[in-house]
This record gives C-alpha cells, structure tokens and sequence, in this order.
C-alpha cells in the first residue's frame, strides 16, 4: 500500500545544474496532518497532482486548480513521505483504502491519467469524433484511453514503437500512424478524406508535435495541448489560415480527480498499465535510463520503508 511516484522528465531538455529534488506524481495514505486541515485524515488513501491548490479561488472554481492563486508546485514526491501544502484543497480520498491491484490506476490519476484526460477534454473529444493523439509517451496513450472513454468514433494514435503500439490499441486506438512532421499531417489527412481529425492531442511539445498537432486538425477542429513546450515558436499566419481551436497548459488534474477515482474504482478504466516497470524508491536512477533508452513507458517506484508503520504522504 506504498506509494510511488513516476520518474518524469523530458530527458536532456531540461538542463539541471546540481542535485535536484523530482517527482510530482503520488499517492499514498496520510501520516499527520496540520492543524488546520479539515476534511483529510489520517489513515486516508489519498490522491493529489502536481500543483497543490486551495480549490476555492475564483480561478479553482473555474476548474483550472494548476492556476490556483495560491498554487505551490509538489516537486519531491520521489521520496519516503511527503508534505502536501493545502491538503484539503489538494488531496481527493478513495472510498477505502484501494487493493494492491489498483495502486498503479491510482498513481497514474495523480497525473498522466489526469494530463492526458485534459489533454481530450481541452481539444473538446465527442462522441463519434475522430481523434488523433501526437506523442506515445505514458500521457499520449492515456489520451488514447481518455477520448475512447469520452465515445470518439475514431482514434489514430501516432507511434513508431510497438509495445507502444499495442497498448494504444488496448486503450482503444483504430489506427496507427508512424510518420512523423509533415509525412504524418498528410497521412492523417489520408485517413480522414482530406478533412483532418476533429480533435487532436498534443502530448510532446516541441515545434514539429505542434505543428504537426495543428496541421492534422480540421477547420474548426480543437488542440489540445499538454506536452511542455521545449522552443515551441508559432507561425501567426499559419495559425491564422489553420482556423482551429487550441487549448492547454498544465492540466487542473484536480478537477478531474473525482471522476477518475471512481472510474479507477469501479473497474471502468486500467491507466495503471503503463507502468511496465517497478523498481524500489533507491534505483530511480534506473527509472530514468530505461524510459530514456526506451525499454520502459513508465517506472512506478516503491518506498524501501514497508512494514515499519510509516506511510507516504505527510498532509499539513
Ligand atoms: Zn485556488
């Protein structure tokens, strides 16, 4: 019943100048909280994401929590316990404490499973829609899983990996496009008679993922972006003759997070797939290399500390 904490990172994009503490992906049962924390309690299996918010400022009320007015980015989760700022707004309790089984469905909510659930939300996914989904990364397959969830007719995941591959499928894809840049907007095009998809997800970011996320999206189409922008730099003409809609940011996980709790709980969605690796907390390191190198989608850590009485996550 222990936690663990995806290792993310867009490996060598981000340059880091000392040690540095990672990790914002958690879940895990509450220790201790602060005195002024009402409605989360000890002995709770709970749930937060990445930006810990009071969820009653105007702006969390418009469902974008990852913009709280008081918002504080959770960065160290990678560890044996950690302290949640503003627990009550942040953190969203399981009914029970879940079975070992769901542990990674859960752990995946915190923010892969809530990223790439934004990521359909913000590029409007219908039922019947034809979606497409740039990037095969943990968050684009479970975009695949989000607007399959969300009734599209049609979903063409873009992958040149097949583990990768098979398991867009699993989560629902129809179609898989390898190429990539301008090869991949014509083939999309292809496959949608020359229209473009309805709504596409972009779950990489960087310059060729947006334009080909923007280039594969029908007029009056939406884009939905996730991916961390790395040297994103966009064409204002073309963006004005591509005539689509495009939103995203860092996803409000919050808002999401009773809906997929229950989905999770009720047996209705399995995120927790992705993760194809399980390492204890002091090998992250290999985390990292694998999902680097390719070998893994996504390495779930557990803490060292079992049995002893301590838990994860320490709620003030
Ligand atoms: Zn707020």
């Amino acid at each position: 019943m222990r936690v663990r904490v995806r290792p993310v990172a867009l490996p060598g994009l981000n340059p880091i100048n000392g040690p540095t503490p990672m990790g914002h992906e958690y879940c895990g049962i509450v220790e201790e909280v602060g005195s002024a924390v009402k409605t989360i309690k000890p002995g709770q299996f709970v749930i937060g994401s990445f930006f810990a918010s009071d969820n009653t400022c105007p702006h969390c009320r418009a469902g974008y929590q990852s913009s709280c007015q008081h918002r504080e980015f959770v960065s160290t989760a990678q560890a044996p316990l950690l302290r949640v700022p503003l627990a009550d707004g942040t953190l969203v309790a399981t009914p029970e404490v879940p079975s070992a089984d769901l542990i990674p469905s859960f752990l995946a909510v915190s923010d892969v499973m809530g990223t790439g659930w934004f990521a359909a939300v913000a590029a409007n996914v219908k039922p019947g829609a034809t979606v497409a989904v740039v990037g095969d990364g943990a968050v684009g397959l479970l975009g695949v899983l989000s607007a399959k969830q969300m009734g599209a007719g049609r979903i063409i995941a873009m992958s040149r990996h097949a583990p990768r591959q098979k398991l867009a499928r699993e989560f629902g894809a129809t179609d898989i496009v390898t190429e990539r840049g301008n090869e991949a907007v014509a083939r999309i095009k292809e496959l949608t008679k020359g229209i473009g998809a309805d709504s596409v997800l972009e779950c990489v970011g960087t310059q060729e993922s947006m334009m080909q996320a923007i280039g594969s999206t029908r007029p009056g189409g939406a884009v939905g972006y996730v991916g961390v922008p790395h040297g994103v730099d966009l064409d204002g003409e073309k963006l004005f003759y591509a005539h689509v809609h495009l939103h995203g940011g860092p996803a409000p996980v919050r808002r999401f997070l009773p809906e997929l709790i229950d989905l999770v709980w009720k047996g209705k969605i399995n995120p927790g797939k992705v993760f194809d690796l399980t390492l204890p907390l002091d090998q992250v390191a290999e985390g990292y290399r694998a999902m680097d190198e390719r070998r893994a989608i996504k390495a779930l850590l557990k803490p060292q500390n079992q049995g002893n009485g301590r838990q994860e996550i320490n709620a003030t």
